[in-house]
């Protein structure tokens, strides 16, 4: 295998989807960075193969990047994390962007991610979605996060904990509205699950038990705003046409309503000849 820094995906819970690719990267690297040896040990132990490992973290020293850089350079070395794909809520970032500044051939082996895994499942829109990770723990870092997501017209993606879910569910229906929305769980294992509702009647249903094993929430978009109705183009164009020319109001309000720019340019040009209906 030629040298390089192999970011290889693992299973987030059915070895079986492990990669054949994945398999043979990992069996035939001269080093694996690991965010846990352990771990790293039993999927080696499921393909039979021994392999040096080092743990790395993104905290690691600069040293220990160092090292996997000069030797990624020279020979293939792999970076694994614990389950699923390395950096994405794991670590890899820092050695990636390191490795990538210092020459190193980077390839990357996609495979699971829960994330991902975990939109499927769902039913909701896909087409634009933002992976959000974990909430803060706290309680008022978790709004303010909660407060800026509000407003993004895409399906939200976060990653969560047993323990955790039913009180981070509470806030999201707070912050976000009562959206719908999936409780995915324990995703590729015996226990798959996912579990489809309101934010309110998720919260509640989690309230009475914690559930156990791995989640991810995936929350539906906010709802369109309905079209702009006519007092309310009327009124944004005498604002602009009082501060702009003709064309950059137009520009300005058909952008602001989502309104298509001709029809605002008739209207805009109806006011200021002042024939407007009222
Ligand atoms: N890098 C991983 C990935 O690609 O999905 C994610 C690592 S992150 C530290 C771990 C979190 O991912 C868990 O707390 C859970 O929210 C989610 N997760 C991982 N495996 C999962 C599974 N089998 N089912 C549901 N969620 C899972």
């Amino acid at each position: 295998m030629p040298a390089g820094l192999y970011i290889v995906a693992t299973p987030i819970g059915n070895l079986g989807d492990l990669s054949p690719r994945a398999a043979r990267v990992l069996a035939g690297a001269a080093l694996i960075a690991a965010e846990d040896t352990r771990v790293t040990a039993k999927l080696l132990a499921h393909i039979g193969a021994r392999v040096a490992m080092l743990p790395y973290h993104d905290h690691s020293d600069d040293g220990v990047r160092a090292q996997l850089i000069a030797r990624a350079l020279a020979e293939p070395v792999a970076l694994v994390s614990d389950a699923g794909t390395p950096l994405i809520s794991d670590p890899g970032y820092k050695l990636v962007r390191d490795a990538r500044a210092a020459g190193v051939t980077i390839v990357t082996l996609p495979g699971p991610c829960a994330a991902v895994a975990a939109l499927t499942l769902a039913g909701l829109p896909t087409d634009r979605f933002l992976f959000a990770g974990f909430l803060p723990a706290k309680a008022g870092a978790r709004r303010n996060d909660l407060a800026e997501l509000a407003g993004v017209r895409a399906t939200l993606v976060f990653y969560e904990s047993g323990p955790r879910l039913a009180t981070s569910l509470a806030a999201m229906a707070e912050m976000l509205g009562d959206r719908p929305a999936a409780v995915t769980r324990e995703i590729s294992k015996l226990y798959e699950e996912a579990v489809t509702g309101s934010l309110t009647e998720l919260a509640a249903r989690y309230v009475e038990a914690a559930p156990r094993g791995e989640i991810v929430v995936v929350v539906a978009p906010p709802e369109a705003p309905p079209p702009a109705g006519p007092e309310a183009l009327d009124a944004a164009l005498r604002g602009a046409l009082a501060r702009l020319s003709v064309k950059a109001a137009v520009a300005e309000v058909s952008a602001t309503l989502g309104l298509p720019r001709q029809a605002v340019y008739a209207r805009a040009l109806a006011l200021k000849d002042g024939d407007a209906a009222p």
